[in-house]
């Protein structure tokens, strides 16, 4: 229970705009993506301002309140939802939306937190510049919440994740300070690089309000094709073969499975099957650069990858809607699962030569387990990240297949482990795998992170119970 002179002052500061307190408008803010997750708040901030933003968290801190930060509600960890206490404050980033500056010279953008991914693509496309961090929900999430939790997506092979897009931020600290770090250098050497902190922390150290990105030059042409393989270790095969075909200019590199494809197809109206025959393994790859013989240079890598068995078929986008196309079949495939049922995740990552020996083992332990799971297993190759899914079997309960939560991740994790991989390539941990983690992490590293979040937050205010436990 919040007092009623806290709310007041919180309300002096933000204006009715600022304080959110109709149920229903909140209702769809507690639940977090994926309907796992159901919290309570006595009410949520909206600031205008970053000012508002550290003047609300000055009270909230000196009161005692915890305080979970959400952007666009995207995340597919449980991080952005409060407890079911109701006695956590969430605070939404929506209202911070100022593209600052965009600076074509210098090769940078300064946006503020809530602004979408989309957003801050278009905003750079107007400066004939590319912000190449692509994720599906790019139209609702936002740039403060890729940075909280270090965002993947499809050009991390190319560009890296977002901890490499980012030059400079601005910080509101869990006692309602603002740290300045907007700098713009690609070199500052003094010391301890904090900024590196607060990326990927999830909101457990502060809340991001602002940052300095880099910008990259646009690509002048891409192509994309679609090619059919037979089994995982020839899509590794022909990832290789392109990259020495390409460099530089593969931007990215997706394996989808037959069943993937088949709940696409089925659920997500519109969508083709781009090649004639069905093969149990795709490759959707793409070829950006500032020349103009992206499909000529996939052709010939592609016809290569045919002579020496690793493709079947493939398929060239010929045009940008083409393109479009083939991407949407990679992009519908997390959405096509949910009509199937039950889905258990595994957001995993293997070193690249490992990926094939990982799928070939973690299927087998699966289906030993229960030969009725479909195995949906897509991902970002390129990085050696999987989306090792699995749905529930058919005809059986939903509620009995999430039941097996802990034993599919138990034994789905222990293999990721056992070849040096990470549980945790591209989401987080959020609330979902904080036991997960303390099972499988170093202790050393386990010890140093509590360490830092004592020491940034000693008072245990920002979003508790998520990322490092107790
Ligand atoms: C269809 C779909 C596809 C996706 N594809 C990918 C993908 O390819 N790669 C990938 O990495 N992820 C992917 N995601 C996951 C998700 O979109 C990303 O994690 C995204 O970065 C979350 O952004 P958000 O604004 O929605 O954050 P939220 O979900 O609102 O929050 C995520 C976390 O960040 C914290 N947070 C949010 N804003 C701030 C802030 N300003 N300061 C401090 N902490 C903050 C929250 O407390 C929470 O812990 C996908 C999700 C969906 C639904």
């Amino acid at each position: 229970m919040i007092a009623t002179d806290l709310r007041d002052r919180l309300l002096a500061i933000l204006g009715p705009a600022g304080l959110v307190e109709d149920a229903d408008t909140i209702a769809p803010r507690l639940r977090d993506h994926r309907g796992r997750y159901v919290g309570r708040t006595p009410f949520a901030i909206r600031p205008a301002t970053v000012d508002e933003l550290a003047g609300c968290m000055a009270i909230l801190h000196e009161a005692g309140i915890a305080m979970v930060p959400q952007g666009g509600n995207t995340g597919l960890v449980g991080g952005a939802t409060p407890d079911e206490s109701g006695a956590q404050v969430l605070i939404l980033t929506d209202r911070l939306r100022a593209v600052r500056e965009v600076d074509p010279a210098g090769d940078t953008i300064t946006v503020e937190a809530g602004c979408t991914l989309a957003e801050v693509q278009a905003a750079a496309e107007a400066a004939d510049r590319l912000y190449p961090v692509s994720l599906a929900s790019e139209g609702s999430c936002t740039i403060g919440g890729t940075l909280s939790t270090n965002a993947g997506g499809v050009h991390v092979l190319r560009w890296g994740n977002t901890r490499e897009q980012v030059l400079g931020l601005e910080v509101v600290l869990p006692d309602g300070r603002i740290w300045n770090g907007l700098r713009a250098l690609r070199k500052d050497n003094t010391g301890y690089d904090l900024k590196q902190l607060f990326i990927g922390a999830e909101g457990t150290l502060g809340i991001i309000t602002a940052a300095v990105l880099k910008l990259q030059p646009r690509p002048r042409g891409r192509a994309a094709a679609f090619s059919a393989v037979p089994d995982v270790e020839a899509a590794v095969a022909l990832l290789q073969r392109l990259r020495a075909a390409a460099g530089e200019a593969l931007t990215a590199f997706e394996l989808m499975p037959e069943i993937g494809l088949g709940f696409v197809l089925k659920h997500m109206p519109g969508r083709q099957r781009p090649l004639a025959d069905a093969s149990p393994w795709y490759v959707l790859a793409e070829i950006a650069s500032q020349g103009t013989d992206q499909a000529d240079v996939m052709e010939a890598a592609l016809a290569d990858a045919v002579e020496a068995g690793l493709v079947r078929d493939a398929t060239i986008a010929t045009s940008e809607a083409q393109a479009k196309a083939l991407w949407a079949l990679r992009e519908d495939m997390s959405d096509a699962q949910r009509p199937e049922g039950a889905s258990l995740k595994h957001d995993v990552s293997v070193p690249v030569p490992r990926i094939a020996a990982f799928v070939a083992e973690a299927t087998a332990a699966v289906l030993a387990r229960d030969p009725g799971v479909r195995i949906c297993c897509f991902g970002h190759v390129g990085d050696g990240n999987l989306h090792f899914n699995l749905s529930q079997p058919l005809g059986a309960a939903a509620a009995d297949f999430m039941a097996r939560t802990a034993e599919f991740a138990r034994l789905v994790h222990d293999i990721v482990h056992a070849h040096h991989g990470s549980i945790s390539a591209e989401h987080g941990i959020g609330r979902l795998k904080v036991a997960e983690i303390a099972h499988y992490q170093d202790q050393v590293e386990l010890d140093l992170k509590r360490r830092i979040k004592t020491a940034l937050d000693p008072r245990g205010l920002m979003n508790p119970g998520k990322v490092v436990g107790p």
